[in-house]
């Protein structure tokens, strides 16, 4: 995706932006390891294990139940992937929650690396949203693995500053959350960002009614991100991101 992205821009980076272009790139990716080494700390064996303890304590849904193996597998894809989605809604609803959520928001270009921009507090209450999902379901741990996978790998797929041949992404758009959908969720208007929540399928989004297929702006032209960030070194720089939550605007 990033060599996609090099050799085929769907938007050109402005002035201002291209001036601290690597430091948001180090930022990104600074945030990204910083997250991620925080959250082995918090659950040093990760979500996997804690399945397979589950399973071996007979917690949870499909282990009580005795459900197939391959049903329990596709069940809980599914049903991760449709809790992620209202995570990602309550992460907007709710202002204790979105002062964490914005950081990735407050990204002024929408590319792989603002799909690993995420606070380290955010991506912790995340695991704690999914390991109850675990604990309630008895999720396998082949599909909490599957899962992770999909996720990450669908969330770099629609971040990817790309757009899809125009008939390859009109059928795209009827299972995915396809680039052009998800940078109109990174809009600054408010009702843009208040919809296509989905990472990966759009169904969630049209089932639960916060579907938009068009934005106000042409694709290359939306304002992406957030207005009382605006490109600015701070918000470039890891430790304006770090602390972005803690600070009034
Ligand atoms: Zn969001």
């Amino acid at each position: 995706m990033i060599i996609l992205e090099l050799c085929f821009p769907a938007r050109r980076l402005s002035a201002e932006l291209q001036s601290v272009q690597s430091g948001r790139l180090l930022s990104n990716y600074g945030i990204l390891i910083i997250s991620n080494f925080i959250s082995k700390l918090v659950l040093p064996l990760g979500l996997a294990s804690f399945a397979m303890h589950a399973a071996d304590q007979q917690w949870g849904l499909f282990n009580i139940l005795q459900v197939p193996t391959w049903l329990s597998i596709v069940a809980s894809v599914l049903l991760l992937d449709m809790l992620i989605y209202w995570q990602h809604r309550l992460f907007h609803k709710i202002p204790l929650l979105w002062h964490l959520h914005k950081v990735h928001h407050a990204d002024p270009h929408v590319d792989v690396s603002t799909a690993l921009r995420f606070h380290p507090i955010e991506i912790v209450a995340s695991i704690f949203i999914k390991m109850g999902a675990v604990f309630i379901l008895g999720v396998p741990a082949v599909a909490v693995i599957l899962f992770e996978v999909l996720l990450n790998g669908f969330a770099i797929f629609n971040h990817a500053n790309i757009r899809l041949p125009k008939k390859v992404e009109a059928v795209a758009r009827t299972i995915l959350m396809t680039q052009i959908l998800h940078r109109i969720h990174h809009s600054q208007l408010y009702q843009e960002s208040n919809s296509n929540f989905g990472f990966s399928v759009i169904w969630w989004d049209r089932l639960f009614g916060s579907y938009t297929d068009e934005a106000t702006k042409p694709d290359t032209q939306i304002d992406i991100g957030l207005v009382e960030y605006p490109e600015t070194k701070e918000n470039a720089q890891l430790w304006g991101l770090l602390s972005m939550p803690f600070k009034r605007k």
